[in-house]
């Protein structure tokens, strides 16, 4: 029986999640859950510096966002210290490691030679078969990685196919650094083996490592994992990503107003596809997430796509739970915490009634706040410029008339509102044109709001009847 499919994310906690790295993680999480497996969250933080509780939080809490779960606790790599240095030891005591005295001047002049010669490896083995007696005094050495400098490592990749490396190319990697603390490259393995891990998945700025880190799994005579080295997110124009691109936390996008299950959706379509499909379920992408249709090339982050994607999702989106990601949203959308303190259980219950017809515009959560102020605003409504020039030029009579002609309406209905508002017109010899907009100023405060009848049927008969009161 094959092991159970054991995927991981290990991100370094130097600043928040960013697209890439919760491809990676969604990514990871598919195949775990295609597979029936787990995905094992370790937070890289080795780096003491660089490293922070801050960024741990942030990445911790977009995956949260994402509904990206990881099985049992978090582990922390920088607490595996000892572990990592025992198996340093281990491959000291095997003779696949030696202590390197060099110098750092020593080794910046490998560099430069490296770099005049247009070699691949900077070290030049200098301590390889030298006893340590012949250490200088007082020097603290890096304990080194004795790579094989014949044949090659093929690296065998379920994106990149068969990746050949020659030995000799490979560095002398250093293993413990001269405060004797472990390496990435050495900490990675022993985690990934420690931990039970059967599937890499990375950008594929790691395949370099990957054979680095090959051919120390074999010194070890452990397994090596099967590796999926994925493309890297371009924007696009065809760029490396930045800023401008969308290279942004994903806390960025939850307070863009996009929605989980739809960042979810786009992130799984950057470098992996399923047909032509570009909208499905995560239940339907977990069905049909394989290696295979990882594509070789760069994938391009396309903002406007993402958006409609939103949209897509938004307005197929069950009532109810949209007003259930529309709150939970709120504390972090620009116009969300104004909307909350208005947003009290009366008009909770008017919106749930306006957002079928709200959300057939709105390509964000922002959108939809905005599209649904005239709900939650109270009495009487702030009215804005444009909106309060059209309200100063009615006639006498205009509003007290219209509100007179409503009130007589029984069954609040769009079609009946829409008769009396028509029969209205017709009785002041006024086109419809000339109507709306003066409902809509007194009713919205604003000249933008979805279709008139929608509006006054969504605000229900008495705070109609209401808000067109306050200006009489
Ligand atoms: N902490 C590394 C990174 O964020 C992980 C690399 C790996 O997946 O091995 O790039």
């Amino acid at each position: 029986m094959a092991a159970t499919v054991v995927t991981r994310f290990p991100p370094s906690p130097t600043g928040f999640l960013h697209i890439g790295g919760a491809r990676t993680a969604l990514f990871n999480w598919l195949y775990a859950k295609a597979n029936g497996g787990r995905m094992v969250l370790r937070i890289e933080d080795t780096d003491r510096e660089r490293s922070s509780q801050e960024a741990i939080d942030a990445i911790l809490d977009g995956m949260k966002w994402l509904e990206l779960d990881w099985d049992g606790e978090p582990v922390f790599q920088a607490a595996r210290a000892d572990r990592h240095i025992e198996v340093a030891n281990q491959l000291l005591a095997s003779g696949d490691a030696y202590y390197c005295y060099s110098s750092p001047e020593e080794l910046q002049e490998m560099r430069e030679k490296a770099r005049a010669e247009g070699l691949a490896v900077v070290y030049d083995g200098t301590w390889r078969d030298r006893p340590s007696s012949d250490a200088p005094d007082g020097v603290k050495p890096v304990l080194r990685f004795k790579s094989p400098q014949d044949g090659e490592t093929i690296v065998k990749d379920q994106v990149q196919g068969d990746v050949r490396f020659a030995n000799k190319d490979l560095d002398d990697l250093i293993l413990l650094r001269s405060d004797g603390s472990p390496t990435y490259n050495l900490s990675v393995i022993v985690d990934d083996h420690d931990m039970g891990v059967t599937h890499i998945m990375r950008g594929v700025d790691h395949l370099t490592n990957a054979a680095r880190q090959s051919v120390i799994y074999n010194a070890l005579g452990w397994d090596i994992p099967i590796m999926a080295h994925i493309p890297l997110i371009h924007g696009p124009d065809g760029a490396k990503l930045s800023k401008r691109h969308g290279a942004l936390g994903v806390e960025a996008y939850r307070e863009m107003g996009y929605l989980p299950a739809a960042m979810r959706n786009y992130l799984s379509r950057l470098g992996w596809s399923h047909g032509d499909d570009e909208i499905f379920s995560t239940e339907q992408a977990i069905e049909w997430f394989d290696f295979g249709a990882i594509g070789k090339s760069a994938s391009r982050f396309d903002f406007d796509k993402l958006e409609n994607l939103n949209g897509h999702y938004i307005r197929n989106m069950d009532d109810a739970e949209l007003m259930s990601q529309l709150v939970k949203a709120l504390p972090y959308l620009p116009n969300g915490p104004e909307f909350s303190k208005k947003l009290t259980d009366a008009a909770q219950l008017t919106l749930l009634k306006g957002l079928p017809v709200l959300k057939e515009r709105a390509k964000t959560l922002v959108e939809l706040v905005d599209s649904a102020q005239f709900i939650v605003n109270i009495r009487p409504l702030p009215i804005d410029e444009k909106a309060a020039t059209i309200i100063g030029n009615l006639d006498d009579g205009f509003l007290s008339k219209l509100e007179a002609k409503l009130s007589l309406v029984t069954e609040w209905n769009h079609d009946n509102i829409k008769e009396a508002v028509k029969s209205f017109a017709d009785e002041q010899g006024l086109k419809l044109g000339k109507v709306a907009p003066a409902l809509r100023a007194v009713l919205t405060g604003t000249i933008v709001s979805p279709g008139i009848f929608d509006v006054l049927e969504i605000l229900g008969k008495t705070e109609t009847i209401g808000r067109i009161s306050d200006h009489i």
